[in-house]
């Protein structure tokens, strides 16, 4: 995937944003000069694609790195069994699919963190994306495959190689870079996103497939989106060029001072509160609402298709103002207030460590033990000791994860749950079953 520190530096129109330049095309000239605040959580992300390239580029395992610290920015990672498990994941599939070609009889290539010129794609003078990964298989009978593997570290929602516009960029970049060496026949984009599935997501295209989409949506897209950087200055975007939706504004600097985006959240809510307002009007109103119908079930369902959209709106509006007013600018209605402190702790944990001892508790008083988890019971013996590993296992056990509420199109099959049966009894009048 990408280096987005770097990616940022270079594209206006980068791969990692694709969705967003190509489904809304005022999206880009909207993002200018809106604050770049990097996220923990894409940090985070970035701490695990360094510790990825370490390990494919040495020929090493996560494990090894334990403990060592990886600084992104301000912020600071620690390399622990957690990161270096799901990390492993995406090195342990990059590992297998190239024995994979082998075992086929191809030559392969690899190429770590490659920088893509996608500049033919974009327009966009010297720009480049960072793909995770680039292999080139190529066998004697002259076929070659050119595969892009991009790993998210993400917990979100699991994301689909199929027509995935940042794959389909990085694959156009990658095949134009090695274009004057190989006759490209197939292409593959991979995506590992270890937090949310064990399975890779990948989808094969046709080189002239991939070319077809390029000529005919990423490179109108941007050319497009291009005008609106160049013009937005002297001709204000109108609000039929933006076009809102949860995945093209999920990542946009934009969102919190969007109209359309503001327009839309309107819009999906905006019935339910006229309706109130109409009935709040009427002459007759006594401060009860009466009359007005309850949300029913299809009008939850039609709110549900945009709630996180709206959530991510609200969130992204309240950054923002919390950004403002940080920055010494006044917003009518809010405040900034101290919050609440933080929880008590040592200033010197040897030096409290020291004092306890003085004062004669004893150990158990002192130290909280705790027994492994386990995940670090399986490091530490499915390896060395199968057996033991065994035994240990048996006594593992795992909660059903509780229902939760998906949107009609995730793959997990539907929870069927029988209406709870009318088992009220009828009340006689004189109340005798209340006894
Ligand atoms: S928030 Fe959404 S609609 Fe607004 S500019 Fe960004 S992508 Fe377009």
């Amino acid at each position: 995937m990408n280096a987005p520190t770097e990616e940022r530096a270079h594209a206006l129109f980068s791969p990692s944003s694709a969705y967003t330049w190509i489904a809304c095309k005022a999206s880009t000239a909207a993002q200018l000069g809106q604050p770049d605040e990097s996220s923990e959580y894409a940090d985070d992300g970035t701490a695990s694609h360094e510790l990825a390239k370490w390990c494919l580029d040495a020929g090493t395992d996560a494990v090894a790195y334990m403990g060592r610290v990886i600084k992104v920015g301000e912020r600071e990672f620690e390399v622990d069994e957690e990161r270096a498990d799901y990390v492993q994941m995406y090195v342990d599939g990059v590992r297998e699919r190239i024995e994979a070609y082998k075992l086929t009889g191809a030559r392969v290539e690899v190429f770590i963190e490659q920088r893509l010129s996608i500049e033919h794609i974009t327009g966009e003078k010297g720009a480049k994306g960072t793909s995770d990964c680039v292999l080139i298989a190529v066998w004697e009978d002259g076929r070659a495959e050119i595969c892009v593997i991009d790993l998210k570290y993400g917990r979100g929602v699991e994301v689909s190689a199929v027509e995935n516009y940042q794959g389909m960029i990085y694959a156009e970049g990658a095949r134009n870079e090695h274009a004057d060496f190989y006759d490209f026949t197939s292409v593959r984009i991979v995506i590992h996103q270890p937090r949310v599935s064990e399975k890779p997501s990948e989808w094969e295209i046709t080189p002239a497939a991939l070319q077809e989409w390029i000529a005919t949506v990423a490179k109108p897209a941007a050319e497009q989106g291009m005008l609106y950087v160049e013009s937005v200055d002297f001709v204000p975007l109108s609000v039929t060029d933006f076009a809102p939706g949860e995945k093209q504004c999920k990542f946009c600097k934009a969102k919190a001072v969007c109209p359309a985006l503001a327009m839309h959240v309107e819009e999906t809510l905006g019935a339910d509160f006229e309706m109130l307002a109409d009935v709040a009007a009427q002459p007759d109103f006594d401060g009860y609402l009466t009359g007005v119908e309850l949300l029913d079930n299809d009008r939850l369902g039609v709110i549900y298709e945009s709630l996180d959209l709206i959530d991510s709106w609200a969130k992204a509006v309240r950054g923002r103002i919390e950004y403002e007013l940080l920055n010494g600018n006044a917003v009518p209605g809010v405040k900034l207030v101290q919050g609440r402190r933080g929880a008590r702790q040592w200033s010197s944990t040897e030096e409290a460590e020291t004092l306890l001892k003085s004062m004669r508790l004893k150990q158990e008083q002192m130290y909280n033990f705790k027994v492994i988890s386990p995940t670090q019971a399986e490091k530490l013996l499915k390896t060395e000791s199968p057996r033991r590993w065994k035994k240990a296992e048996a006594l593992i056990t795992q909660r059903d994860g509780s229902p939760s509420v998906a949107p009609e199109s995730d793959k997990r099959p539907a929870l069927v749950i029988a209406p709870p049966a009318d088992d009220f009894e009828v009340v006689t009048e004189d109340g005798d079953d209340l006894l």
